[in-house]
């Protein structure tokens, strides 16, 4: 069972990829092959800019995640331990920055 599945993940994401290079994606957004993937990009976006993804969506031209800025808030970013590293993160950056330009 678990070799089956395994197998097929694989196949998906082949075929995925050869969907992807047939088809492409018109909207130039970059594409996650995983969920997992997706939502640590968006936490990074909202880490790095204010007006960040508020969420991620499965496409429905290259079956690949997407982020987006529009709709509602993916609930993921109400976690508190996520809310924490968030703002943790933002004040290194803020820190780094600020030393970089000096
Ligand atoms: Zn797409």
């Amino acid at each position: 069972m678990g070799v089956n599945l395994l197998q097929y993940n694989k196949f998906k994401i082949y075929y995925l990829r050869i969907n992807k290079y047939s088809m492409g994606c018109s909207n130039n957004k970059k594409p996650y092959y995983l969920e997992s993937e997706a939502q640590e990009a968006l936490i990074r976006s909202n880490i790095r800019f204010v007006k960040a993804a508020v969420n991620y969506y499965v496409c429905d031209q290259c079956s690949e995640y997407h982020l987006t800025s529009k709709g509602e808030t993916n609930l993921l970013l109400n976690d508190l331990s996520i809310k924490e590293r968030i703002n943790k993160e933002r004040q290194l950056q803020d820190w780094s920055e600020s030393f970089g330009r000096r």
